[in-house]
């Protein structure tokens, strides 16, 4: 069995809402809330840990959910976050069919950086075998699906030698470096790859690639790098461009037409 840590700590600053980007609504419920029943709905998955914002509380975080999905989120206990210890807020009801009994979901403290939330995140999961699958996922990403999820821990599980499996889609504009607003280098974009979250690693080689100093860990915008550099060898899952990111207002609208036409959630 895997874990899931969703990294939902982050201010948002860009979306504008005035709170944690993670605690935005999307067409009803929280994008927390939509990640945590997408991890939730992974049969692969048996616990789920989420960092939060200093002094929110999970319950209140999933309160959208819990009002807008009979047995989604219901039931869900809380006690406000606070100094990095590790809140165990009761179990989740799964959907039936698709949920493994006795899932635990856990809320932690997020950190100052994106990478630090995910180590507070993986300190909280408890102990584990170096080789359980965890899954990475960035609560700003809302409409990622089940199937992408489990597409890269099924990565993960088919090749011993790798350390890690992470969604991505292949770029489709030209990407250009640029020094002083003047183009330097025209890149590849055979070779170019949007990397998503779902990210997958096995436990010990994630606790690894964490276990660097401080400045290194302020540096990583994803998972994956921080264990590139240490020589770990990570396969790319292909996405879609529906596992959008919701950085501004526009995305969140974006996110609203998918989930009106259908989007599979
Ligand atoms: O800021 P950005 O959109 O890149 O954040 C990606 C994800 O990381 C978001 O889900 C955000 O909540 C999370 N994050 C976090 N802790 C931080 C910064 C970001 O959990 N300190």
């Amino acid at each position: 069995m895997a874990v899931a840590l969703i990294v939902a700590a982050g201010r948002g600053e860009r979306l504008g809402a005035g709170a944690p980007k993670a605690l935005a609504e999307l067409a009803g419920r929280s994008l927390l809330a939509r990640s945590v029943e997408l991890m939730l709905a992974c049969q692969s998955i048996d616990r789920v840990v989420v960092a939060l914002p200093p002094g929110a509380e999970l319950a209140a975080a999933l309160e959208s959910a819990s009002s807008a999905s009979a047995g989604g989120a219901a039931g869900v206990g809380g006690a406000p976050v606070a100094g990095g210890d590790a809140v165990a807020a009761g179990a989740q009801t799964r959907d039936a069919g698709s949920a493994v009994e006795g899932g635990a979901l856990i809320a932690v403290e997020g950190g100052a950086v994106r990478s630090e939330s995910v180590a507070n995140a993986l300190a909280a999961a408890g102990p584990g075998p170096d080789d359980e699958p965890v899954v990475v996922h960035d609560a700003a990403r809302p409409l990622a699906t089940p199937v992408l999820v489990q597409r890269t821990l099924d990565a993960l599980a088919r090749d011993p030698g790798l350390d890690g499996a992470i969604a991505a889609v292949p770029v489709a504009d030209t990407v250009k470096r640029v020094r002083d607003g003047v183009v330097v280098e025209t890149l590849d974009r055979a070779e170019l790859w949007a990397v998503q979250t779902p990210q997958a690693f096995r436990r010990a080689a994630l606790q690894r690639a964490l276990d660097v100093p401080a400045e290194v860990i302020a540096k990583a915008t994803d998972d994956a790098w921080l264990l590139e550099r240490s020589g770990g060898r990570i396969a790319i899952v292909p996405s879609d461009s529906q596992n959008l990111k919701i950085t501004d207002p526009l995305d969140l609208e974006w996110a609203e037409f998918l989930i009106a036409r259908g989007h599979a959630e």
